[in-house]
């Protein structure tokens, strides 16, 4: 094999490489990305359940507050009947009123408690029996976008082993060229001879040189953009 047919078979198996390279992408990105939702998922029943348990918590504390103070009403209520001058009468009358600013406080706060409740409880049962389907819907998901991973690895890796045999039979300072013009050229180094036109950038080749890489007489380069042109007759 010639060193431009080596060159062609090398840029063949960099496409390839590429290709594989472009297709994985964000791939492992979006696996990721799945897991996350899960764990998000799974934290927000999470977090709905314990602000349940909370809420009860903080509804039965009220409701101990909201009951010393229906009983200091009630005390002061009689006590009322034993008051013997104005002065007591209005200092009971004063306290039952504050007590029952307080009371009504206490109720309102029972009630938003018992709002949240209600709400959270449907959202959060609601999720929850939705868990289990989500979780595995992202299962199966994570699960294909896994398995593409897994084979276009594998062939990745066969590729990476025909590249590193491949460059082990062209000389140095022609594979150090390839590599130069593959980076600036877009991952396009060996082009074909396109009627008699660089295949690469479409310049047109001087009519002794398109013969001679029709002859496939040595390394022949485009003037422009500085690819190799092969010819090739298929
Ligand atoms: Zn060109």
């Amino acid at each position: 094999m010639s060193d431009l047919q080596n060159l062609v078979k090398l840029q063949k198996i960099d496409s390839e490489l590429q290709e594989i390279i472009d297709l994985l992408g964000d791939l492992p990105a979006k696996v990721g990305q799945l897991h996350q939702e899960e764990l998000a998922l799974v934290d927000e029943v999470e977090q709905g359940e314990q602000r349940l348990k909370e809420i009860d918590l903080e509804l039965s504390k009220n409701d101990l507050l909201e009951k010393e103070s229906q009983e200091k009403i009630e005390k002061l209520k009689n006590q009322l009947f034993l008051v013997t001058n104005n002065k007591q009468y209005d200092a009971i009358t004063h306290e039952t009123d504050h007590l029952k600013e307080e009371l009504d406080k206490l109720e309102t706060i029972e009630l938003e408690l018992r709002e949240e409740k209600t709400a959270l409880d449907e959202t959060t049962k609601s999720k929850r029996l939705n868990l289990d389907s989500l979780r595995s819907d992202l299962h199966q998901r994570m699960g294909k976008l896994e398995k593409v991973i897994a084979q276009n690895d594998e062939q990745k890796q066969n590729l990476e082993q025909k590249r590193a045999e491949q460059i082990k039979v062209i000389p140095a300072n022609l594979l150090s060229r390839y590599q130069r013009v593959y980076k600036a050229r877009d991952g396009v180094a060996v082009v074909k001879l396109i009627g008699s036109a660089c295949g690469g950038c479409g310049s047109v080749v001087p009519p002794q040189i398109a013969t001679e890489i029709k002859a496939g007489k040595g390394i022949k380069i485009c003037d422009v953009c500085s690819r190799f042109i092969y010819f090739d007759n298929n």
